[in-house]
């Protein structure tokens, strides 16, 4: 089967500050699910600006081509293969906790799991982008009572069976959800892949009660990862995300839709993730389209030994991780 084209629109502006953007990486091909098409990346030239985004764009009716054999939970489940990838996250997980607690990685991770939202009162949490609801499952044992959207209707399924928290399908800017009605909403991965983010933190906006917390995560388009893989980088993934931001840029976003910046930053709490897969891409055979884009065994360790320089390097750079966040009240 030869997949349809993606038809785009010229888009040679920033969505941000409106300043035409230079070529960031041209050629690119989406190595993870093959999704059709071959991008150019452009970035706006502003220091205090930074964006990245397709020039040209897919257009908004064509996105749904370029998620055709994409996959959120990557875990093959059953037969030896499953065996050994499960095996080799236990040892994984087994032999870097130490090195992780001693550096404080693993407390820095337990925050970063938990969405910042740890010593807040727990209440209502809205989650943007659910995916199967893994994180609604993990905060309703830290007594929040959890909602969420996403548009993947299978992960939607598994994860009403598995976890038996409120599921919904569909796209959280236009699904009915009451608003003025959650402490908390968090958007894990989701605001690079949406055609306006503004549109969308307004959104969030309104869905929180006055005082409510908005915690949002995506790649860092400035982090170290990006600057010594480039186009090979991860966080990239053309043409599904649609703008990269540096986590400043988060916080000027959130303040045009009306929110109070509580913090910006960047982490390398999961740059051992984003690293492994990332070299993945740079060492596959060129034309390979099929990486699925998980944690890769193969350069797990270094990948540990990229995020450990990667976190000492962020007390002197905070600009340096492979996440950025943002932390926002309404
Ligand atoms: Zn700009």
């Amino acid at each position: 089967m030869t997949a349809p084209t993606i038809r785009t629109y010229v888009n040679p502006t920033c969505l941000i500050c409106g300043t035409a953007g230079q070529v960031l990486h041209s050629g690119l091909k989406d190595r993870l699910f093959g999704a059709p098409g071959t991008w150019q990346l452009k970035q706006c030239p502003r220091p205090e600006c930074g964006l990245v985004w397709p020039d040209p764009s897919p257009l908004t009716e064509d996105l749904g081509l370029a998620y055709q054999t994409y996959y959120t939970h990557v875990e093959p489940a059953t037969g030896s293969a499953g065996l050994v990838y499960r095996l080799s996250k236990w040892a994984y997980w087994t032999g870097i906790r130490i090195p992780a607690l001693l550096t404080g990685i693993y407390q820095e991770r337990r925050e970063f799991v938990q969405m910042f939202l740890r010593g807040r009162p727990p209440g209502r949490l809205f989650d943007a982008g659910c995916g199967d609801g893994q994180f609604l499952h993990l905060m309703k044992e830290h007594g929040w009572q959890g909602t969420g959207v996403d548009f993947d209707a299978a992960a939607i399924e598994t994860g009403k069976k598995k976890y038996g928290v409120d599921l919904k399908v569909g796209d959280f800017q236009t699904v009915p959800i009451e608003e003025s009605a959650f402490d908390a909403v968090t958007m894990s991965h989701v605001i690079e892949h949406v055609p306006d983010p503004l549109a969308c933190l307004d959104k969030c906006r309104r869905l929180l009660k006055p005082g409510g917390r908005l915690v949002v995560s995506t790649p860092n388009v400035r982090s170290l990862g990006h600057q010594t893989f480039k186009a090979a980088w991860r966080g990239l993934e053309p043409p599904r995300h649609l703008h990269v931001f540096p986590h400043h840029l988060l916080g000027e976003c959130a303040r045009r839709a009306g929110l109070k910046v509580i913090r910006t930053g960047s982490t390398a709490v999961n740059a051992d993730y984003i690293i492994s897969a990332t070299m993945a891409i740079a060492n596959a055979p060129p034309g390979t389209s099929q990486i699925g884009g998980g944690w890769d065994a193969r350069y797990a360790l270094k990948a540990i030994a990229f995020q450990y320089r990667e976190h000492f390097a962020l007390r002197r750079n905070p600009d340096l991780g492979e996440e950025a966040f943002l932390i926002a009240e309404r």
